[in-house]
């Protein structure tokens, strides 16, 4: 049985974890993230990923997506670089040269084609990276124990909603079983995982628990979880700990949430408003 600490997370943790912006600073500071993301008929996915990537302080941020996507990408993000997949429809092969990446996001609008199942498991057997894994990512990890054997330990983030962590740790009794057997899969694979939700929880390989207080009902829309993966990902490629990009990264989203909620209302809000709220958000914390 693992012995766990639990944690709220305050507005002066998040300020605490927050790192200012060096004056001799160049974008090389603050790493270069990739995001593999978006699917036919998804690519929204990995636009909302991406500009909530940009919007969180990453220094560099490439996609690669379905070559049917590739101009979609270039037209709505234009700050970030685009790859064009071979595949027209489904992420089915990993970028050249991506040693040169410090983090890679992957999951959001992907989908569960054979082709990127394979292009999954190329990655997580050959790939030294810190990941960021969400959505049919994780989808794809939990349909098959081979991949889940091949996690690299200590560079995984899991950003479930509770559908999705479901599959990846199997059915749990009640909740507080269900944030045991959390616990106990981030053991067991040395990894992060993020239970999205209202008060979403994290869990650490050594047991810790942190349990987010911001976040409204009003984010409960599509999207809002791409919003997630983006912000996480680009604080993990600013150097941030994986445990320090998973409670700040949630904070600061529930927080842009709240903030959205001033101005938009909680029916009328989309996934989006959340994003257009993050420099509010981070300057809030500074
Ligand atoms: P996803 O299901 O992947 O789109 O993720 C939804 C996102 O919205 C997660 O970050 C959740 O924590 C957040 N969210 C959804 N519903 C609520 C809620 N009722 N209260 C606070 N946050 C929520
Ligand atoms: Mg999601």
């Amino acid at each position: 049985e693992v012995e766990t600490d639990l944690y709220f997370t305050t507005h002066q943790d998040a300020q605490r974890i927050l790192k200012p912006r060096k004056k001799f600073s160049h974008k090389g500071i603050y790493g270069h993230a990739l995001l593999l993301c978006g699917g036919f008929g998804k690519m929204g996915a990995a636009v909302l990923a991406a500009r909530a990537c940009l919007r969180s302080g990453v220094g560099l941020l490439t996609l690669q997506v379905p070559s049917a996507g590739y101009s979609i990408l270039q037209t709505a993000v234009p700050e970030a670089m685009t790859l064009s997949d071979k595949n027209r429809k489904h992420l089915s092969e990993l970028p050249q040269d991506i040693e040169k990446y410090n983090v890679i996001g992957i999951g959001p609008g992907l989908g569960t084609e054979r082709v990127t199942k394979t292009t999954i498991g190329q990655l997580l057997s050959t790939s030294t990276h810190n990941l960021v894994i969400d959505a049919d990512a994780i989808n794809i990890i939990a349909s098959s124990e081979k991949l889940k054997a091949s996690l690299p330990k200590n560079k995984v983030i899991f950003t479930p909603h509770p559908k999705e962590l479901e599959r990846l740790i199997g059915k749990s009794n009640n909740d507080y079983d269900r944030l045991r057997d959390m616990l106990e899969f981030c053991h067991e694979y040395q990894c992060y995982i993020v239970l999205k939700g209202n008060n979403s929880a994290i869990g650490t390989p050594e047991g810790n628990l942190y349990f987010n207080t911001t976040g409204n009902p009003g984010m409960a829309t599509g999207g809002t979880g791409d919003v997630l993966t983006g912000i996480i990902t680009a604080l993990v490629a600013q150097n941030y700990t994986l445990e320090e990009a998973c409670i700040l990264g949630v904070y600061v989203h529930g927080l842009a949430g709240d903030l959205a909620l001033k101005s938009v209302g909680d029916i009328a809000m989309i996934a989006s408003d959340v994003t257009d709220h993050l420099p509010q958000a981070f300057m809030h914390l500074q």
